[in-house]
């Protein structure tokens, strides 16, 4: 079955006992008319050659009844000419009619006229079969997708939903035809503005594609990626963009804002294969509960499998993207295997830092200078303001800070190592992050050891962390950007530079910052806070350390946040106890936490975190700059100091990869202070932008 087959020749059948000046005039109009012409002499060699090549067209001389019974001869799903003598009588076409030929045509050998037949069969009943086959294939195809599909009228009645769409949402299709849209449940998930916007999309006649959740029958709500298609069918025009083009007017006056008439909206639910996950997970988790033991480790097995492969990202279409989104996608989502430009750009091959000895200063906790001290005060407080610590340190919040915190925390106890190696190592590491980087430097480390040691102390995460887990994770936090060049993964790929070499343009930097600190740790005795550890206890620390430094990477920002809340939110929602402690589950948890504690900025309150989103946005900046300095592909180009809006570029960061994953991690360990930190922040960049202002803050009254 050829849905083209209009396009390539047509087939046609002529049926005549003998040659005369009917049959040329036919052979002649086929050939002008570009068309394949057989012949046929006899019902039976007709029979065998239609048979054969399934002919389009078949056109029966019937003049002479002593010939053929074209009665008989029904082939008759298709087009068919009868030739009726101009003598005939119109009462006998009837019997005809109803054997299943459909035109009639009255003897004229004139080859004008054989030809304008053709070509009004062609135009006329030989297209529209072909749209009724391609009709029924599309319809087959439609049943048999794996992707849920609805087809609604311009007005939002809904037409057609497939069977993948049925099981997916649940309903059954008698529930939904002939309803409209709106009066089917919605989630509360999504933004209230969404539908909205939707709407406003398709009625230009434009696509939308994103995240939706969308609500099953049973209540529960799934995030699908949605591809919205509107369909303009006959007679439906799109808006023109000429102003005031009375014709287009005319013809789109259904339109509800008189803007175009879409015949049909198709909506293709592209469910997020996580989603799938999920299901698995859940269906496999059940299945273990009532199996024999090794029917259950093998299902263990599965679990881990489906748990370490990456269906985690979601798709964006690149159409029609909000270009902050693609940037964030762009700039944070991809790193190596993108081509090098030719203009390679090399790194200065730098030794680590050493700390010079002149700021070696002896002191431990208890002599920490007051002023210090005292911006210190509230640091187990999520409104501690590390600015005033960074200030007061002379740009060396870390060290202090963690002092503070890991003494807190009984870290040296745990690691049975002098406070004076730990000060050594702190100084060390802050030495080692640049001052000259507007966002990655060591206050922002401050910053996410800060959080990390916040996390920590909620309720939840106690229980599912041990002593090794927090002492893991502290360290984590303060290494985590060490060495960092103030540039993005996908910068140091495109410049070819050495670190993406070394580490194969995958996760470049966080591997090194991961490597570099066990080098910097581990090469001197009198900064390695690990010497006195058992070397099993170590093993089990440095893997720690390493996962959760790795963690950070944002390219797999979506499968860390999945997979927390398949393994950890969803169980315990269903409080199975169990979840907190697993090996496994826990890893999930200290990847959560050190990824909340690492973007935790949009939830700080409102005037650190306009600090934070000035200096990534600087650091972004300088970025831009140097690739356009270097020739090199400019990897987000929003991010152009000339025309950059920071509100858009912070609202796209919190929509793209905030609100879920901060989401999820309220719910797991409360944290509603942050939530409310996290709305106000978001409704301030929101306020800037409907200002239509691209700073930081409104400008003085
Ligand atoms: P980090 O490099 O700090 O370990 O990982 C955090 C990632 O998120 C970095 O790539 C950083 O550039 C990015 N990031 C953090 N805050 C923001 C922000 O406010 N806006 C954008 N666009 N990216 C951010
Ligand atoms: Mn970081």
């Amino acid at each position: 079955m050829c849905l083209l087959s209009h396009l390539s020749f047509l087939q046609v059948l002529l049926v005549f006992a003998k040659e005369d000046s009917q049959s040329n005039g036919f052979c002649w109009a086929c050939e002008k008319a570009n068309f394949r012409c057989s012949m046929a002499r006899t019902p039976e060699s007709a029979l065998e050659c239609f048979s054969e090549k399934h002919h389009d067209l078949v056109i029966i001389d019937h003049r002479h009844s002593r010939h053929f019974d074209a009665e008989a001869l029904s082939i008759c799903m298709l087009t068919c000419v009868l030739f009726l003598r101009p003598d005939r009588e119109e009462a006998s076409v009837m019997p005809l009619i109803n054997a299943g030929f459909n035109r009639r045509y009255v003897e004229n050998a004139n080859m004008m006229a054989c030809y304008n037949e053709l070509l009004q069969l062609e135009h006329g009943e030989v297209r529209a079969q072909f749209k009724l086959r391609a009709g029924n294939a599309i319809f087959t195809a439609l049943e048999q997708s794996q992707e849920a599909i609805e087809i609604t009228s311009e007005d939002q009645v809904i037409q057609y939903v497939n069977p993948a769409y049925e099981s997916i949402m649940g309903y059954q299709k008698g529930e939904l035809i002939g309803k409209e849209i709106i009066e089917v449940p919605k989630s509360e998930k999504n933004k209230p503005d969404l539908l909205e916007t939707i709407n406003s999309c398709i009625r230009k006649g434009k696509e939308w594609q994103g995240i939706y959740y969308a609500k099953k029958k049973n209540g529960d709500s799934i995030q699908q990626n949605v591809k919205i298609t509107p369909v303009i069918g006959q007679g439906g025009k799109h808006k023109d963009r000429r102003k005031g083009s009375l014709d287009v007017r005319s013809t789109t006056s259904r339109g509800s804002d008189g803007e175009i008439l879409n015949k049909y909206i198709i909506i293709i639910v592209n469910i997020i294969i996580t989603y799938f996950v999920i299901q698995v997970i859940n269906i496999i988790n059940a299945a273990q509960e009532s199996s024999p033991m090794p029917v259950a480790e093998a299902l263990d097995r599965v679990l881990e499998i489906l748990r370490t492969t990456e269906l985690y990202s979601p798709q964006l279409g690149t159409k029609d993207e909000d270009p902050h989104t693609n940037d964030l996608v762009g700039g944070l989502m991809t790193d190596g295997l993108r081509r090098l430009s030719g203009n390679e750009y090399i790194f200065s091959t730098k030794q680590p830092h050493h700390i010079p000895s002149h700021l070696i200063t002896p002191l431990s906790l208890n002599d920490i200078p007051p002023r210090i001290a005292q911006t210190m005060e509230n640091e187990d407080s999520w409104d501690f303001d590390v600015f005033n610590l960074e200030a007061a340190t002379m740009k060396r919040p870390l060290t202090y800070l963690g002092l503070k915190i890991f003494s807190r925390f009984g870290v040296c106890e745990f690691l049975n190592c002098p406070e004076a190696t730990l000060r050594s190592w702190l100084q060390v590491i802050e030495a080692n992050y640049h001052s000259s980087n507007s966002y990655h430097n060591s206050s922002h480390a401050a910053d996410v050891l800060h959080a990390t040691a916040y996390f920590l102390c909620k309720e939840r995460v106690k229980q599912s962390l041990d002593p090794i887990d927090e002492v893991a994770a502290l360290i984590a936090a303060t290494v985590h950007d060490v060495d960092h060049p103030g540039r993005t993964n996908s910068f140091l790929c495109n410049a070819g530079s050495e670190l993406a070499i070394l580490y194969n343009d995958t996760a470049v930097l966080e591997s090194h910052h991961a490597a570099l600190a066990f080098q910097i740790t581990t090469r001197d005795d009198k900064c390695n806070i690990f010497k006195n550890i058992e070397r099993n206890e170590y093993r089990t620390l440095r893997q720690a350390i390493i996962d959760m430094v790795l963690a950070t990477e944002m390219t797999k920002h979506f499968e860390h946040v999945n997979k927390f809340v398949n393994s950890i939110n969803k169980p315990l929602a269903e409080s199975v106890k169990s979840v907190l402690t697993s090996p496994e589950n826990r890893i999930l948890v200290k990847r959560m936490l050190i990824k909340c504690a690492d973007i935790s900025n949009p939830c700080r309150p409102q005037e650190l975190c306009i600090e934070w989103a000035g200096r990534i946005s600087e650091e972004y900046f300088a970025q831009t700059d140097e690739e356009k300095r270097q020739g090199l592909p400019v990897v987000m180009p929003v991010f152009d100091r000339n025309t950059c809006s920071i509100p858009k570029s912070q609202i796209s960061f919190i929509d793209y990869f905030i609100t879920d994953m901060f989401d999820a991690w309220d719910a797991f360990a409360d944290l509603p202070n942050l939530m409310q930190h996290l709305d106000n922040n978001f409704k301030y960049w929101k306020g800037l932008d409907e200002r239509k202002l691209h700073s930081l803050r409104p400008p003085p009254e």
